[in-house]
């Protein structure tokens, strides 16, 4: 069955069909503290754009069921786990006109959201900061806090808010607890959620300005060529 893909390479969108998939075959082990049986398959994904070709690889464990002639085979529907093994856990490839140190920031915070999710949600917060002042051109603030309201009028109503939580989950790991005795975690499931704000927030502010400064650019030099077949003064006030 074919289905739609966003590499994690190129980023580009395309149709994956049968062509571009190669695998091996379901491993079945037993798993002997519980007594069943689960199927190991690992896949290799070919990026179909012929500026990539780049070949994603991941390995998934599959329960396990009776097929009608009574042989253990892998029950497709039943996915129990996915590892990535390349790009190692799906780290996006975002453009180079991004600032570098946004970047970093954000490989980190995505590679270390399972080992450590405070630490990577106290990363992702120092993310957001760098890009507001930077996208924002927010400056003098004494905090993270007001930064973030310096631009509440730019920005829709609930991504201010949701801006505020990943502020506010991010400070956890960043300043202890006033009692020392209150021990507050970050489970490994929000941390991802702040890394994809991180993600939504790079593609709808960098990317979405890029896209538009580049189509604006290019609307100027079509009405440049334009005019000048038409032997006209390009910036005729006519
Ligand atoms: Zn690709």
């Amino acid at each position: 069955m074919p289905f739609s893909r966003v590499c994690p390479f190129c980023n580009v969108l395309s149709t994956i069909t049968e062509n571009d998939i190669q695998h091996t075959n379901a491993f079945c082990y037993t798993d002997y503290s519980k007594g069943k049986f689960y199927h190991l398959k690992t896949y290799v994904v070919t990026c179909p754009s012929q500026q990539c070709k780049k070949a994603e690889i991941y390995t998934q464990k599959l329960s396990d069921k009776i097929n009608g002639v009574g042989y253990h085979v892998p029950d497709y529907e039943c996915i129990i786990k996915s590892w990535n093994l390349e790009p190692e856990a799906s780290i996006k490839i975002f453009p180079d006109y991004i600032p570098e140190q946004i970047l970093q920031d954000y490989k980190e915070a995505k590679l270390i959201v399972n080992i450590s999710p405070k630490a990577s949600a106290t990363i992702s917060r120092r993310c957001l900061q760098t890009m507001i002042r930077d996208f924002w051109a927010i400056k003098g603030k004494k905090s993270l806090h007001h930064e973030i309201e310096a631009i509440k009028d730019k920005i829709d109503t609930n991504m201010y808010d949701a801006i505020m939580a990943l502020k506010s989950i991010g400070n956890i790991g960043a300043h202890p607890e006033k009692d020392i005795n209150i021990i507050v975690d970050v489970e490994p499931g929000e941390a991802e959620e702040l890394v994809w704000l991180i993600e939504t927030l790079i593609e709808d502010w960098y990317m979405v300005r890029h896209d538009r400064e580049n189509r604006i650019n290019k609307i100027k030099s079509i009405n440049t060529e334009k005019q000048l077949e038409r032997k006209i003064d390009p910036y005729s006030t006519n």
